[in-house]
């Protein structure tokens, strides 16, 4: 059985505002207080694992360790089924320096064009969420949603890749559709679904 959560401050071990603000919205039915490691200062750590989850531990540990508090990392990003799942764990670094995730759309949809197959628009967003407690105890949960992605991006909400992602099920991209309906069925909130039914026990946290 997985370790219940039980503390009542958590820490969000991201600097990225889209994803902090993300996770408190995910995280807003409990009675959490939430603090980010951008605010606690705490430095980032060179995402050096080579796959979501290994990601999502180190910096999870990093931030459980710095700040003597448990700490929740979510590492996450774009696997298009025609780039043989880039750019995967590297999504982020596709934003370069300036995190501009413009010029990151534009090179998947070339990249795509460019590959052995133009025509296979699939891709999925997948999410590793890692919660440490400062003793080192971990607990990894992983969420992933498919869809198509388009050119031109549309629609100025959510963050990253979303303007160009279109869930299965859906019409309009994630940058079109209101956060909740995001929240629905994102990579992330299936992943946050089996964390809190793991570690959030059903009494006292509603
Ligand atoms: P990292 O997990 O901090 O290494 O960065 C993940 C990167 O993947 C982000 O900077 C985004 O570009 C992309 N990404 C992850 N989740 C989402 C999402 O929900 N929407 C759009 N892009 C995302």
């Amino acid at each position: 059985m997985a370790r219940q959560f039980t503390e009542k401050r958590l820490v969000i071990a991201s600097h990225n505002p889209g994803k902090i603000r993300e996770i408190g919205e995910l995280l807003s039915p409990r009675s959490i207080e939430v603090v980010s490691a951008a605010e606690l200062n705490l430095p980032e750590p060179e995402e050096t694992g080579d796959s979501f989850v290994a990601n999502a531990k180190l910096k999870a540990d990093a931030a459980a360790f710095g700040a003597n508090l448990p700490a929740l990392a979510d590492d996450s990003g774009l696997a298009v089924s025609a780039l043989g799942g880039d750019p995967g764990i590297y999504s982020a670094r596709w934003g370069g320096p300036a995190k501009d995730f413009a010029a990151a759309m534009a090179r998947v949809n070339a990249e795509i064009a460019a590959s052995a197959a133009p025509e296979d628009r699939r891709a999925r967003f997948v999410c590793a969420l890692a919660l440490t407690w400062p003793d080192g105890h971990c607990e990894i949960f992983e969420g992933d949603v498919w869809g198509d992605l388009v050119w031109p991006p549309r629609g100025g909400k959510g963050f990253g890749y979303d303007p160009m992602f279109v869930a299965d099920g859906d019409t309009g991209t994630f940058g079109e559709i209101d956060p909740a309906a995001k929240h629905a069925k994102s990579h992330r909130a299936v992943a946050f679904d089996k964390l809190i039914a793991a570690c959030f026990s059903p009494a006292g946290r509603a």
